[in-house]
């Protein structure tokens, strides 16, 4: 049993248009991030698949496995975008992403 509200929630993954700058992806040398799991934004910025174009209930990231408020994770965790790793659970974007998912906000996670 593990106490990491995220692996039972991944709102987040499926709420907002999670961007980057390209270099974060495997198209640059130093990036990590799958470039095929991204589509361009503009001429400087990509999303994850899934979170860009999509809107309401199908906004989902490519790489989020799972079902939301259940049981989640995220396949390229460890190569997952800055963008991904700012979120943290129990801050104002969880608790925003976790509301439109109709979950309770998480305090002292
Ligand atoms: S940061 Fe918050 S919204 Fe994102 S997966 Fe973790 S608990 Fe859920
Ligand atoms: S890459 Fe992983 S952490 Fe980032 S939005 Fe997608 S599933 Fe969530």
């Amino acid at each position: 049993m593990t106490d990491n509200p995220c692996l039972t929630c991944g709102a987040c993954c499926a709420y907002f248009r999670v961007s980057m700058y390209w270099g974060e992806t495997s198209a640059h040398p130093n990036g990590t991030v799958p470039e095929h799991l991204t589509e361009p934004i503009n001429p400087h910025y990509v999303a994850m698949r899934g979170t860009h174009t999509t809107q309401g209930a199908a906004k989902r990231c490519i790489a989020l496995r799972g079902n939301v408020g259940e049981q989640t994770s995220c396949e390229i965790y460890a190569h997952r975008s800055s963008t991904c790793a700012s979120v943290h659970a129990g801050d104002s974007q969880c608790a925003k992403a976790r509301a439109a998912h109709h979950l309770p906000p998480i305090f002292n996670p």
